[in-house]
């Protein structure tokens, strides 16, 4: 006779939350599945094909056989290709050992705070934060330490706010710029006096900078690896082809940083992934090598995009609406409407605005509270500009239903 089996997982299974970004996504795409016609403000994903060029050297790839494992930390023409960017766009020098590939940007950060942290340890993440950090912080054992933006300054922490933040304890302070979900901007300056606090510890900087080609003011995108040598010492430098090569389903990303981190990295990937998909690396090599009008043309699109929808959200009453400087979300605040009702029903946070916008006009958004934030949600622009358009049009609509 056998026992009543109890199907038990572990603590750390139980307590994972799933990913709210995708969460929402899913339930549009399920909701248009079965004809009903919601606009999409949820994913964070380019709604552009990927370049043609990029799929057909995947194509070329897999038919001359590069169907095998590779090396387990990238192609080493990879490798090379993803150092000489680093060197032209972002002024930063690093040697093929201090370069791994991996399964996507969030692969690299999951990696990363497996290789660095200790139990115990504290990870400081401004907030807004988006939302798989603060969840892959915790799997590695660590505790996030929430470091709330100043609304004055685009909800970005200032060097005092992260002084007082630091702790012997603190193993790495994690920076996103630009930011999703506020789309802020990081300046040089305000980058150096982040760096400055940071080198009077010991900790870490876990840099994500996979919106770097998204930013519509002049000042280009900086690195703060690109400080000086004892910041890039200190700093892992994480980008991915998924946004800026409109790559999402390709699951490509990587990590620049110190030797003794990337063999981490790459030992532990060589237990969990083996490699990165061998014919993908194929077309991001492709990517980096290829024209750069393609990406050009989509961040044009993204900034006129922008434009229409934060200037309609402005017009929206009890609605404050930032212009974000970088990637492709718009963060508004509104907990101005909380207390107010829509067909007798109460907006009491961000997570009640954003079911009542789905259920009465079928649109979809991320609550803020998602990202740390719940006096706001996310609406990010990479769908089309007929879909803004006719998704504003509901809200306007919704708005005017407001008691
Ligand atoms: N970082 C940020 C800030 C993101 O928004 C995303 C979105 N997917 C990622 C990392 C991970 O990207 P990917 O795994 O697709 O490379
Ligand atoms: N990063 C994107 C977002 O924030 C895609 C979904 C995800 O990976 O979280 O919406």
């Amino acid at each position: 006779m056998s026992r009543t089996f109890s199907a038990q997982l572990a603590a750390r299974a139980a307590n994972i939350a799933p990913s709210p970004t995708l969460a929402v996504d899913n339930l549009a795409k399920e909701m248009n599945r079965k004809g009903i016609d919601v606009i999409g403000f949820g994913a964070g994903e380019p709604d552009f094909d990927t370049p043609d060029f990029i799929k057909q050297a995947a194509i070329e790839a897999l038919q001359r056989g590069l169907t095998k494992y590779t090396a387990v930390g990238g192609l080493p023409q990879l490798k090379a290709a993803i150092a000489d960017k680093l060197r032209r766009e972002n002024n930063l020098v690093y040697q093929p050992e201090e370069i791994v590939v991996t399964v996507g940007a969030k692969h690299a950060l999951f990696e990363i705070f497996q290789v660095l942290c200790e139990p115990g340890d504290e990870v400081i993440l401004p907030s807004p934060y988006w939302v798989s950090y603060l969840e892959q912080i915790r799997l590695a054992g660590a505790t996030p330490v929430i470091l709330p933006g100043d609304p004055a300054n685009n909800l970005k922490i200032s060097a005092e706010d992260l002084r007082r933040a630091l702790s012997p304890r603190t193993r790495a302070v994690l920076l996103n710029s630009p930011n999703n979900p506020t789309g802020a901007v990081y300046s040089r300056q305000e980058l150096a006096a982040l760096a400055n606090v940071i080198l009077e510890s010991q900790a870490w900087i876990v840099s994500d900078e996979i919106y770097e080609a998204f930013i519509y003011s002049d000042e280009p995108h900086v690195s703060i690896a690109s400080l000086a040598p004892a910041v890039k010492e200190r700093t892992l430098v994480v980008n991915g082809f998924s946004k800026r090569y409109a790559m999402t389903g390709w699951r490509l990303g990587y990590v620049a940083g110190p030797r003794s981190v990337i063999e981490a990295i790459t030992n532990l990937q060589s237990h969990s992934t083996s490699n990165p998909t061998s014919f993908a690396q194929a077309g991001a090599l492709a990517a980096l090598q290829g024209p750069a009008e393609p990406v050009r043309a989509m961040v044009e699109e993204f900034r006129r995009r922008r434009d229409f929808l934060v200037e309609h959200l402005r017009a929206l009453p009890h609605v404050e609406c930032a212009l974000p400087e970088g990637a492709f979300y718009v963060f508004p605040k509104i907990s101005g409407v909380f207390g107010r009702t829509v067909d007798g029903i109460k907006i009491t946070s961000s997570t009640t605005l954003c079911q009542l916008a789905l259920e009465k006009a079928q649109v979809a958004m991320v609550p803020g509270i998602a990202f740390g934030a719940d006096e706001y949600v996310r609406l990010s622009y990479a769908t089309s500009f007929e879909q803004i358009r006719e998704g504003v049009r509901r809200l306007q609509a919704f708005w005017e239903r407001l008691q």
